[in-house]
């Protein structure tokens, strides 16, 4: 496994394998790696001929200095972690190359980015959007992987892909959950013990949700009253944000009434467990979907 901090290097040693005709997969990740990271990485790595993993704690993406400065740093791991998943070349992105001297230059996706965490994080997505869009450049990857815990994001993401014409193909990866359904997240290792055994609230009353939904629940304010209301019954738990949304626009369903034969449905939370902020989804997938 090759480990390499500058950009040029990073694109020279893409650049040779795409010239002898050999696919790459890029898994862009902030570190502290965990199973979640590891998913991503074998999907590439049953997709693509060449694996390139980045890691870069990304400061643009971060509206929080505290969260930032708390984000968990596990280097020496994260290595062991990419060599454990056959990863070819780790990008260890700098900031001199990302974000060089006298920096002006964002990407900025509009109406994907305004709802639910867009809400809460301003400058957040604009932050992910211009450093992804770099590692793409960087690494210039026939496909790159996302996971679906971070709904909006890989939305956003394939937006720009897609609006900017950008030569790879994004990848989607199902959300890995530890046994009791919460999803894995770097930032759970901040959990206290009362705050983890809460934390499982989580995703209990997202299926549930997601049962209503499925049984014919059409109004959409009352599936997020009762999410809200489930959520909150954990005391350790504040609720950010509950939303019902078109899971391919991310707007709200016409009058509140949820099309599910015709449109899939996203049911989003975001919520602090004392000062850690979780998000997760599921999503009902329309008839036929
Ligand atoms: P991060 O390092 O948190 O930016 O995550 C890097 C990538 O891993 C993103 O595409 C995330 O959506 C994905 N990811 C994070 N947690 C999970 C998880 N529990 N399951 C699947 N993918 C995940």
């Amino acid at each position: 496994m090759r480990i390499c901090e500058r950009a040029a290097e990073a694109r020279i040693w893409s650049e040779c394998y795409r010239q002898a005709g050999l696919s790459v997969g890029l898994v862009p990740t902030l570190g502290a790696l965990h199973q979640g990271h590891a998913a991503l990485l074998q999907h590439a790595r049953r997709e693509c001929e060449r694996v390139v993993a980045s890691i870069y704690l990304n400061p643009t993406q971060f509206n929080s200095p505290a969260d930032l400065e708390t984000y968990p740093r596990t280097r020496q791991h994260d290595l062991d972690v990419c060599r454990e998943q056959g990863v070819d070349l780790v990008f260890l992105g700098e900031t001199e190359d990302l974000l060089p001297d006298g920096f002006q230059s964002h990407v900025e996706v509009e109406e994907l980015t305004r709802p639910l965490c867009g809400k809460f994080r301003p400058g957040h997505f604009r932050g992910v959007t211009t450093v992804v869009a770099q590692l793409l450049h960087v690494a210039r990857p026939h496909r790159a992987y996302f996971g679906l815990k971070d709904y909006q994001q890989a939305a956003v993401v394939q937006r720009m892909v897609k609006d900017l014409n950008f030569d790879t193909e994004i990848r989607l990866v199902p959300t890995v959950r530890e046994p009791d359904g919460l999803a894995l997240s770097s930032r759970n290792k901040r959990l206290s013990p009362r705050e983890r055994e809460a934390a499982r609230g989580i995703y209990r009353a997202l299926t549930l949700a997601r049962d209503e939904v499925r049984r014919g629940e059409e109004v959409a304010s009352e599936v997020a009253a009762r999410l809200t209301n489930s959520l909150e019954r954990e005391r350790e738990l504040r609720v950010e944000y509950v939303e019902v949304l078109d899971a391919h626009t991310l707007l709200p369903f016409p009058e509140g009434r949820i099309e599910r034969r015709t449109h899939g449905v996203l049911i989003a939370v975001a919520v602090y467990a004392g000062g850690t902020r979780l998000i997760d989804n599921v999503v009902v997938l329309p008839d036929g979907g």
